[in-house]
């Protein structure tokens, strides 16, 4: 049995509504900033529960736009995670920013408590990273954040839906940012994203950003990109968006299942799980002994599972102007070591789960 990590020939197994649409869009020429991305904003704020949410290009730009509209630019310091997906970074140091990262916790999520000490006169901002769709530990770094006086911006593209307390992910601090990519949970059919916030001053410069800093026809306002979410795929996103909540409960469903029975399996370590937490399950990850031979194992078996990353962010040849060494971050370089991720997505069946669950089982028992 095969078990794929791509879902996206299921989830658009039938494309015809959306074309229906697209047709109609066609016949209006409204491509840019168009009627449907007035409405899939609408909807993705309601979902979320803010007042504002402004679609850009992608959820690369839903963070970098939201930086810059809290002032980061050239010499600033962000304090991000150490562990994350490139984009993060490159959404900071695009703004001429530098990162400063911070380890990570057993819950893949940033060490709050480390991060009091990684301040310095240059930081104006802080970017937690809701990795796997999982949170920190959110009153804790707003405390932090209040004290220095630093704006939080949330790097919430894995985590639609997820909560900390109660309180949904992207709406923390200041502004939120979220990504659209065919591979995330809520995606459309390219790139896409969405930052989202209560404050009106922080959406209006947004939506100037967004848009050359045009503020009308003939009049520019600040310097701006140009990156604005397509009226094509707000169309995709229009129709997708009321399955979300499905969505995320199947994921859900389907991480909790593997939680309980890999649990059973010694060699597997899931990691923490606070209560305080729902965490949605962008990648479902875990602790694996002897991780690429059982990774192996898996590709031998048909199963995409997937290694998020074998080299963390911090320690990538790109960035080694940053100055960083292997050991800076051992939460980071031990997870790197460790972690096996599975296919855990709405369309995924129980047989295909089982199987996963089987084979990684086998796997452990063939070596005691
Ligand atoms: C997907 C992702 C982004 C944004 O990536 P885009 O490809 O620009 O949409 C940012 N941060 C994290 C953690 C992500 O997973």
């Amino acid at each position: 049995m095969k078990v794929r990590y791509s879902y996206l020939g299921q989830q658009f197994a039938d494309p015809d509504p959306v074309l229906a649409e697209i047709k109609k869009l066609v016949a209006t020429g409204d491509f840019t900033l168009g009627k449907p991305l007035v409405e899939f904003e609408k909807r993705f704020a309601d979902l979320i529960g803010v007042k504002h949410a402004i679609g850009v290009g992608s959820g690369t730009d839903a963070l970098k736009l939201p930086l810059k509209a809290v002032g980061i630019g050239h010499g600033d310091e962000v304090i991000t995670a150490a562990n994350t997906f490139i984009a993060t970074v490159g959404a900071i140091a695009e703004l001429g920013a530098r990162p400063v990262f911070v380890d990570a916790l057993d819950n893949f999520c940033l060490d709050v408590s480390q991060v009091e000490k990684a301040i310095t006169p240059r930081t104006k901002a802080i970017m937690p990273v809701h990795f796997t769709g999982e949170m920190p530990d959110m009153p804790e770094l707003v405390k932090i954040a209040k004290k220095h006086n630093l704006p939080i911006v949330e790097d919430a593209c894995q985590a639609i839906l997820a909560e900390c307390d109660g309180r949904r992910a992207g709406t923390w601090g200041v502004a939120g940012g979220f990504s659209l990519h065919p591979l995330k949970n809520l995606n459309v059919w390219g790139d896409g994203g969405i930052a989202v916030t209560n404050d009106d001053a922080v959406a209006a410069r947004l939506r100037l950003l967004r848009n050359h800093g045009m503020a009308n026809r003939d009049e520019i306002e600040i310097l701006g990109y140009n990156s604005r979410l397509d009226s094509l795929q707000a169309v995709v996103g229009n129709w997708l968006i009321p399955q979300t909540a499905d969505i995320t409960a199947k994921r859900i469903e389907n991480g909790a299942y593997y939680d309980r029975h890999f649990g059973q399996i010694s060699g597997v370590t899931i990691p923490s799980r606070s209560p305080r937490i729902k965490r949605v399950f962008h990648l479902y990850m875990v602790f694996a002994e002897d991780r690429d031979a059982l990774h192996k194992h898996c590709l031998d078996a048909g199963i995409s599972a997937k290694v998020h990353y074998p080299i963390p962010v911090y320690r990538q040849r790109g960035l080694s102007h940053f100055g960083h060494k292997l050991g800076d971050f051992p939460v980071t370089d031990r997870q790197a070591d460790r972690v096996l991720s599975f296919p855990v997505d709405q369309h995924l069946s129980r047989e295909e789960q089982d199987h996963v669950i089987e084979t990684v089982r086998e796997f452990y028992a063939r070596r005691r």
